[in-house]
């Protein structure tokens, strides 16, 4: 595996490859590796010649100045990991490579619409565009074939994929499934700043969202269903931002959608902490 630092050196080693008929690629990360991923570095490798990967714990989309501090970083072990699973490049830059301009430089403004505005995007203010500004320099480096990420962060999804027109980045989203522990809980690098108490409470999100999606394909009531599974993590010890029903389209998000509308893809989506945890999970999951 090559390890680029300057964002210069990896575009040239990138330019040269593709000459040579590679295609590439991306899989951005913020470290603190884990098997969720690997899945991606693993379907990035079947579906591109050259498999790039970045680590970069990116400031610009905390909103919260104590997350980013604790943030873990196990940058030796992620090393091992990368080189493992097969990946070909790892582009490991610091904050003063991809933010020259520092950080409270004025920044670019993207137009995510409503989907910017509800779940994550009202929970976090700034946190989208703090993606959308380190994605885009990152899409400019690596000028990928195609991009690769989890469902388990779905609305950064949503987002990315409307922010590739908008950057005329020709990069095709690749939207890879979530990864969960053997008890059902979603893959993530925040479960490491979980005591075991609460990493074994934390099994009632997934539970949460697999009631949800039972009650429904039994063609219960959305709201009896989603109040049921609220009181369920509240006696959990779960504090919620929000617990709900969406449907995706292609312009944005339809939250507590009426069973009318489910042509259209439905997930149950979670955002929480254990009370007394600084620890705020996301989860969802496809109905
Ligand atoms: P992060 O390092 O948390 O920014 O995540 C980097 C990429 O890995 C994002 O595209 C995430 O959606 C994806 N990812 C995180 N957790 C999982 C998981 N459990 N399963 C699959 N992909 C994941």
């Amino acid at each position: 595996m090559y390890l680029f630092k300057q964002k210069d050196e990896l575009r040239h080693y990138l330019n040269t490859a593709k000459q040579q008929g590679a295609t590439i690629g991306f899989v951005p990360t913020m470290g603190a590796l884990h098997e969720g991923h690997l899945s991606l570095i693993r379907t990035a490798k079947a579906q591109t010649s050259l498999t790039v990967c970045s680590i970069f714990v990116n400031p610009t989309q905390f909103n919260d100045p104590a997350d980013f501090e604790k943030y873990p970083i196990t940058i030796e072990k992620d090393i091992q990991m990368l080189i493992a699973a097969g990946t070909d490049v790892l582009f490991l830059p610091a904050v003063a490579e991809m933010y020259p301009e520092g950080l409270s430089a004025p920044a670019p403004h993207y137009d995510f619409g409503a989907l910017e505005t509800v779940l994550e995007g009202a929970h976090r203010p700034g946190h989208f565009q703090g993606v959308g500004r380190i994605v885009h320099k990152l899409l400019d480096i690596v000028q990928p074939h195609k991009l690769f990420m989890g469902q388990k962060d779905l609305q950064q999804c949503l987002v990315v994929t409307r922010l590739l027109p908008l950057i005329d980045s020709p990069a095709e989203m690749v939207i890879c499934p979530t990864l969960r522990e053997p008890d059902g809980l979603a893959m993530s690098s925040r479960n490491m700043r979980l005591g075991p108490d609460e990493r074994k409470n934390a099994v009632a999100l997934y539970q949460a969202l697999s009631y949800i999606k039972t009650g429904l394909a039994k063609g219960g009531s959305l709201p009896d269903i989603l109040a049921a599974a609220r009181l369920q993590l509240q006696s959990s010890k779960f504090e919620m931002d929000y617990l709900d029903v969406i449907a995706v389209k292609d312009d944005g998000i339809i939250l507590s959608p009426e069973q009318a509308v489910t042509d259209l893809p439905m997930y149950a989506v979670v955002a929480a902490r254990m009370k007394g945890s600084p620890v705020r999970l996301i989860d969802n999951m496809q109905m």
